[in-house]
């Protein structure tokens, strides 16, 4: 292998709170270890369309506070293309780019597996997506604030579902993963979360229509997964309007509020930690491997296997929440 000259580093796909936070990590690592590095922008999309700048140390500072991407990010459809990526290929070379760092989810991790099987380039791969759906870390930049952000909000829901003797259904992201609703549920201390992994197994509405809402309470709030498997807020809404018309029931979508903010100590130092390992693994020769923590050590996850598997839900979790909602 070519020895590595120069970094490019990209954020790619949804955006996460962290991001700048491991984009500083991986310049200031990069740098402190002899390297260049180029920032390329709208991630895939700036290296199809060779939009690639000089990162120096200082053009890092004071981005670890602040959330978004200051690189910005892009879903590229060209880069799904052989076409697309001989065009990024192309522009890399001609840029001197040796290695990249890619800083998303699980598609933008299936890009550079695809990229690295057709062209002799090292990658490595920082999971940052909010919804923590990859196989092979705890945890993922960006999971943490989205999860701080959802008690937030449910916390304030609390004080109208309260006042009105109201069913709340509160939808949140997570692509096809029920971490921040199961999660978000018992740290907001709701009475339960519909998940796409038990969605698909049962029927979840019914069991807790079945199994009655809390008597103790005069309200009760839910936390549904945004999922065609779940059926997503509104579509629970409706069933519990034509099934079970006792209930006044309501719905909040968090939407995008989710994504935004300044990100949380833990996924700054998340961040730090996994932009540091990635420069790590390029100097020991790593390749194709995602940087995961487990367990609170940084370890490497070939890109198969984080992308393949499907990251299982705690199940213990469902039984702490139920217990508690009593
Ligand atoms: P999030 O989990 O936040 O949605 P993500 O990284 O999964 O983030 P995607 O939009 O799925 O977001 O993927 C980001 C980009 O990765 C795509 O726009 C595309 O450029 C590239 N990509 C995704 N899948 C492939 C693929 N099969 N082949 C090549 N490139 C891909």
């Amino acid at each position: 292998m070519a020895k590595i000259k120069t970094i490019g580093v990209l954020t790619s796909g949804g955006d996460a709170p962290g991001m700048n936070a491991a984009l500083r990590a991986v310049t200031r690592a990069a740098i402190f270890n002899g390297f260049n590095v180029k920032g390329i922008y709208r991630g895939y999309r700036g290296l199809v369309e060779n939009e690639i700048v000089d990162f120096r140390a200082q053009d890092v500072s004071n981005i670890i506070h602040r959330g978004g991407t200051i690189l910005r990010t892009a879903r590229c459809d060209e880069f799904k293309t052989q076409e697309g990526r001989q065009k990024a290929y192309e522009n890399m070379c001609q840029q001197g780019i040796d290695a990249l760092v890619v800083i998303g989810g699980d598609g933008t991790l299936t890009g550079a597996r695809e990229f690295a099987t057709e062209h002799d380039v090292p990658i490595v791969g920082i999971p940052g997506t909010i919804d923590n759906d990859l196989y092979g870390t705890d945890h993922t930049i960006g999971y943490d604030t989205a999860l701080n952000t959802i008690m937030w909000c449910v916390d304030r829901i609390r004080d109208t579902a309260n006042s009105h003797e109201r069913l709340f259904f509160i939808e949140v992201m997570g692509h096809n993963a029920g971490f921040l609703a199961l999660n978000g549920a018992i740290a907001g201390g709701a009475e339960a979360a519909i998940i796409p992994e038990i969605s698909i197994e049962k029927d979840q509405l019914a069991q807790l229509i079945e199994h009655g809402f809390r008597t103790t309470k005069k309200s009760s709030i839910v936390l549904v997964a945004e999922s065609p498997i779940t059926g997503g807020a509104m579509g629970l809404a409706d069933r519990v309007r034509n099934e079970y018309p006792q209930y006044d029931v309501r719905v909040t979508i968090l939407g995008h509020l989710q994504r935004g903010g300044s990100p949380t100590a833990q996924d700054r130092i998340l961040a730090s930690r996994m932009g540091a390992a990635a420069i790590d693994a390029l100097v020991e020769g790593q390749r194709n491997v995602m940087i995961g923590d487990d367990d609170e050590k940084m370890v490497y996850v070939p890109f198969n296997k984080a992308i393949k598997n499907e990251k299982p839900i705690d199940r213990h979790l469902l039984d702490t929440l139920s217990h508690l909602a009593i």
